[in-house]
């Protein structure tokens, strides 16, 4: 199966340990544990501009966080199977860069790095960001604090517990069958000629069919039916999960509906073939949802 960047980090989460002090105890005081450090969304990088790994305890965690621990792994990258082996590695979000360190964002390191090394600073970062958005209890503002090896956080006045959050978010290809073609939409903040797939949250009390008709719909009014399910892939900017779908056209002329688009139009394979189009970069879902049209129809 393939993988969509940022996701097959290749960790054993060890999530069953989370709650087991000793055990955790045991895996902070291993001499081969390392940590990954996030400031703001940013990853930490040594000279050669290579993710920094440090000591668990050498760079002290933002206030209100602890070092998370993301898994164990071996010395080859691979996940392991047996909790009494493997390398911890810990995740921290810092109030700053460390001495020496530089930051560096996790759109420009995902195309540098393999697949686990691109989906594991995109976990670090998705705990980073949720910690440091999350230090106050939601329903009483209280200090919260931190509770299973930084899964959850508790908060000691009104006894709430808070987990870390995942946004869902649907991304869809709309095809017309019937002319061969797809609808893409563009930002004005993107690139010139940049036009990619549509995009939204899930909103409480739809299902993920609905939320796809409902984005269609609001950004380019035009009706969609058949909605199918294609792959998705973690966006840690800064908690979102984007579920990626091809939906078919049902009806509706493409029209510009508020100000989240700047346009929004058809494109034919040929369009997409001439650069009538710039794609979205190979690391993203919305160029995977196109690449696998372009596919099916050379098939
Ligand atoms: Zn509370």
């Amino acid at each position: 199966m393939e993988v969509n960047a940022f996701a097959g980090a290749a960790l054993d989460r060890v999530s069953w340990r989370r709650g087991d002090a000793a055990w955790l105890a045991a895996r902070w005081a291993d001499p081969a544990a390392r940590a990954l450090v996030t400031v703001g969304g940013e990853l930490a990088l040594d000279a050669d501009g290579a993710p920094l790994l440090v000591a668990p305890d050498a760079v002290a965690p933002l206030e209100g966080t602890i070092a998370v621990l993301l898994g164990l792994r071996d010395d080859t990258g691979e996940p392991v199977q047996d909790d009494a082996h493997g390398t911890p590695l810990y995740a921290i979000e810092a109030a700053e860069a460390p001495a020496g360190a530089r930051l560096g964002g996790l759109r420009d390191l995902v195309v540098l790095l393999g697949q686990r090394e691109g989906a594991t600073i995109a976990y670090a970062a998705a705990m980073g960001n949720w910690h440091r958005r999350h230090r106050y209890c939601a329903n009483c503002g209280s200090a919260t604090e931190v509770r299973d090896a930084g899964f959850q956080r508790r908060c000691p006045v009104c006894q709430a517990h808070h987990f870390p959050r995942t946004d869902p978010v649907v991304i869809m290809l709309v095809v017309d069958p019937e002319t061969d073609r797809v609808l893409l939409g563009r930002q004005a903040a993107w690139p010139a000629g940049r036009y990619s797939c549509l995009a939204g949250f899930v909103e409480p009390g739809e299902s993920l069919e609905e939320a796809v008709a409902r984005e269609v719909g609001e950004e380019s009014a035009v009706r969609v039916d058949d909605v199918v399910y294609r792959s998705s892939q973690p966006w840690p900017f800064p908690a979102s999960l984007m579920l990626g779908f091809h939906c078919r056209y049902a009806g509706g002329e493409p029209q510009r509906r508020d100000e989240e688009l700047q346009d929004v139009r058809w494109f034919s394979r040929a369009d997409l073939a001439d650069g009538t189009a710039l794609l979205p970069p190979p690391h993203a879902i919305a160029r995977r949802l196109i690449d696998e049209w372009l596919d099916e129809g050379d098939r």
